[in-house]
């Protein structure tokens, strides 16, 4: 059987995306979406986002679209870009889960847009990872999480961006950047000049009525504890050398750091520090620290998207030296 027969046939596969690995099924087949919930054991309040491999599919699963989302899908798709738009009843209610919105991402990745294609389907894929655990960027991570779970992995390369799609909400009046990613805030104001950031992005979202629900879990986090550590290189080390039974995770232009340490990229390239934090996450869990701290990354261009999902894995414990 191919991924595609076995999308079709209501059941749920694990794909190579550009972001992190993702975990697909039907966005048309409540029975299959049920499957990815029960699969990751996702927060059932929390919405999917749904992939397509063209413009068509868009106009089948969203309505209403503004002039805005066209202009965002000229610069941004394919790639790690969603737009929240108006759903059309098409979509089944397992994926917005009670939401009028349906978030959508057109993917790069060759293979992903290939078993859309073949599927010719739009798959609601969220992460592959068992929720609350970091993000999948290798099929590695995904048999680790899921081997039994679901129904297959198609085994690809490393996930270049190594963090989730960049979320953009179009469908109220203001355009509002719900998480950051690949694309930057910096990138989308030259499209969307008056885009505001939702306060859920750098700090702990709450309540009922946050914008977007999966903003407020819990999220990304290895077993070993995590605190996010601001300061210059110098006040880092002097802070983790202090520490008993710990770790660092730090950039390569640190030095003096005298615990066991890894480099997740130099602190000027963000794209890189993205393509690694997940991986570096899971290989800190494999030792048994008791605590790990992160050298922050700056809040600028792709480095606001590993701080989104750092502050998270930290369960907000930030420590300014
Ligand atoms: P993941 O599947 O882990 O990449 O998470 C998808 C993210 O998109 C979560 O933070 C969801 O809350 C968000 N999302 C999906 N659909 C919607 C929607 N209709 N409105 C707002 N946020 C959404
Ligand atoms: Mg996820």
């Amino acid at each position: 059987m191919t991924a595609a027969d076995i999308l079709n046939n209501g059941g749920v596969v694990a794909i190579p995306t550009e972001t992190v690995y993702g975990l697909a099924a039907s966005a048309f087949s409540d029975d299959a979406v049920g499957k990815v919930f029960v699969a990751k054991g996702r927060p059932q309040d929390n919405p999917l986002i749904v992939h397509i491999s063209n413009i068509d599919m868009l106009n089948e699963v969203a309505m209403d679209i503004p002039p805005s989302a066209c202009e965002c899908a000229k610069r941004f798709w394919p790639g790690p870009f969603t737009i929240v738009l108006k759903k059309t009843d098409k979509v089944c209610d397992s994926v917005s889960r009670g939401l009028d919105t349906v978030a959508v991402r057109m993917p790069s990745h060759p293979v992903a847009k290939a078993v859309i294609e073949c599927a010719k389907l739009p798959l609601a894929a969220p992460s592959a990872n068992i929720s609350g655990c970091p993000s999948p960027t290798s099929a590695n991570h995904v048999i680790n999480d899921l081997d039994g779970k679901i129904d297959a992995v198609i085994v690809g390369d490393e996930s270049e961006v190594g963090v989730e799609s960049t979320v953009v909400s179009l469908a109220g009046d203001k355009p509002v950047l719900l998480r950051p990613g690949a694309v930057t805030l910096e990138q989308l104001r030259e499209v969307l000049p008056d885009i505001v950031v939702d306060s859920a992005v750098l700090s702990e979202a709450k309540g009922d009525k946050v914008a977007s629900p999966g903003m407020k879990y819990k999220h990304y986090s290895p077993k070993t504890t995590v605190y996010l550590v601001e300061g210059d290189g110098k006040a880092f080390a002097d802070y983790v050398n202090e520490k008993q039974n710990s770790a660092a995770i730090c950039f390569s232009e640190d030095e003096g750091i005298k615990i066991p340490f890894i480099v997740y990229g130099s602190r000027l390239d963000e794209s890189t520090l993205a393509h690694n934090i997940f991986g570096i996450l899971r290989d800190i869990d494999k030792e048994n620290y008791k605590e790990v701290y992160v050298h922050a990354p700056s809040k600028t261009g792709v480095g606001l998207a590993v701080y989104n999902r750092l502050i998270r894995a930290a369960a907000f414990k930030v420590i300014e030296l």
